[in-house]
């Protein structure tokens, strides 16, 4: 059993020693501040009770308050709760906004449970939580199977318990609720910024293969957005082609190499349920019966022989079992946590780069924080606006890392862990 907050800590620890960090604020930032556990009875819509546990950890506040996501899913426990706030401490030093980090979730799969229970759950937990969130407190977001939906039941179960009315509580409302343009896309976006800038330092040649797991917000939309700058769909072509996807029923691979039509794929995904059997190419979908219907699973798709592979679904996907198999040549982390760290050593010996998960997708908490100065502040932003100043953050994020990466001789995930514990330092109260 991989203990995962354990390895987020053996990681902060490297980086730590590497720049002689001072062992007292290592202690304080080796421990999350506070940690919130909860037991909310929901009544289903049988009458039946369920207890339903939920989490909310508030990991380190040094650079203002915390932020970090909301996750529904039947496997969230401490362990994950905890990890994902310490990477939120990081990923939010690291970009460069004016938050700590936290993280929260609740155990439960939400595709078991009807609209109104969904509803009902997600306002108890905001009432809950209540006293212990808020604008310059603590400011949840969506994750894992949480969306804008989810996000305004909460804003408004908070503003109605407290009388606040920025909306600023929450971030990933919907437009109609004090949400920010671009906040869908953000993440795939950032990633995408980050992803040119490699490319660009690396000297890759396109157009370039990619495959992707996960096709829910962070994984569709970055599969949307390199499609549209796929060699076939954009003006400018920055040359990607993406070959292969997955959802969590499995994927499908274009052994043709061609790439598919993402928007296709995802009217197709849309229409069956699943990914599975959606082989779009071109201007048509249609079942490639020779490949076994271009089926794969998902332990097969991050195998595939791809130029870059970016897991963007759940958390220690790649590990010490798997990564000697990997044959891309670029990991592109915008999944939270995909890599072990057992793993993350075989691919350092294999020469295969990992650009980690702090960087990657920290495009959602960046355009997130964006929402929230517009609620704080009343302005609405255009969404040229959101994306250049995203693109500006993305890209000096990525420079920074790149140049310490380089100056000290560490992989891109100690120096985005050096980088977030120098700026953390900076501002430490001890
Ligand atoms: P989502 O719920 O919208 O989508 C998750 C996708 O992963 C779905 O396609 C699902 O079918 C698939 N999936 C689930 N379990 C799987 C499994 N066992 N194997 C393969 N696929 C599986 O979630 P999301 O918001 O897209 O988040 C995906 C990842 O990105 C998570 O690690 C999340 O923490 C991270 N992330 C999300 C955001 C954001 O803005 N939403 C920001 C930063 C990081």
């Amino acid at each position: 059993m991989i203990n995962l907050f354990d390895n987020a800590l053996k990681r902060l620890k490297m980086a730590a020693r590497i720049i002689d960090l001072d062992e007292d604020l290592l202690n304080v930032l080796s421990s999350p501040q506070r940690i919130i556990e909860l037991n909310l009875p929901l009544k289903k819509d049988s009458g039946k009770l369920q207890m339903i546990k939920g989490y909310r950890v508030q990991y380190n506040n040094f650079l203002g308050p915390y932020k970090g996501g909301l996750r529904f899913h039947e496997d969230v426990d401490m362990a994950e709760v905890k990890s994902l706030a310490l990477w939120m401490m990081v990923k939010n030093a690291l970009v460069d906004v004016p938050f700590g980090g936290g993280k929260g979730g609740l155990e439960i799969d939400p595709k078991t449970l009807s609209e109104v229970e969904l509803e009902k759950l997600t306002r108890q937990f905001a009432k809950a939580l209540a006293p212990n969130v808020g604008p310059k407190i603590d400011v949840p977001a969506p994750d894992v199977n949480t969306n804008a939906k989810i996000m305004d039941w909460f804003e408004a179960e908070y503003s109605e318990v407290t009388g606040d009315e920025t909306g600023a509580v929450v971030t990933g409302k919907s437009l109609s609720n004090g949400g920010s343009l671009g906040r869908e896309e953000a993440t795939g976006m950032g990633g995408f910024f980050v992803l040119e800038k490699l490319v660009e330092k690396l000297g890759l040649k396109k157009p370039l293969t990619v495959a992707i797991q996960g096709f829910g917000n962070v994984g569709s939309n970055m599969a949307g957005i390199l499609h549209d700058n796929s060699y076939e769909h954009s003006s400018n072509p920055s040359g990607y082609k993406v070959v292969a996807v997955s959802d969590v029923k499995g994927g499908i691979y274009d052994y043709s190499k061609t790439g598919f039509n993402i928007d296709l794929v995802r009217e197709c995904r849309l229409e069956k349920g699943v990914l599975a059997g959606c082989y779009c190419i071109g201007s048509v979908c249609d079942l490639a019966k020779k490949y076994n219907n271009g089926a794969v699973t998902n332990e097969e798709l991050l195998e595939l022989p791809v130029d870059i592979l970016i897991p963007a679904a759940i958390e220690n996907v790649i590990t010490a079992k798997n990564a000697s198999k990997i044959k891309a040549k670029i990991i592109f982390e915008m999944a939270n946590g995909p890599t072990t760290l057992e793993a993350d050593e075989i691919l350092n010996e294999k020469g295969i780069m990992v650009v980690p998960d702090v960087l990657c997708n920290s495009g959602g908490v960046t355009v997130s924080y964006f929402e929230w100065y517009q609620n704080m502040n009343k302005e609405v932003w255009s969404l040229e606006k959101v994306n250049q100043k995203l693109k500006e953050k993305m890209e000096k994020a990525f420079d920074s890392l790149w140049e310490i990466s380089t100056e000290r001789k560490v992989n891109l995930r100690i120096a985005a862990y050096i980088l977030a514990l120098q700026r953390i330092a900076e501002k430490s109260p001890f």
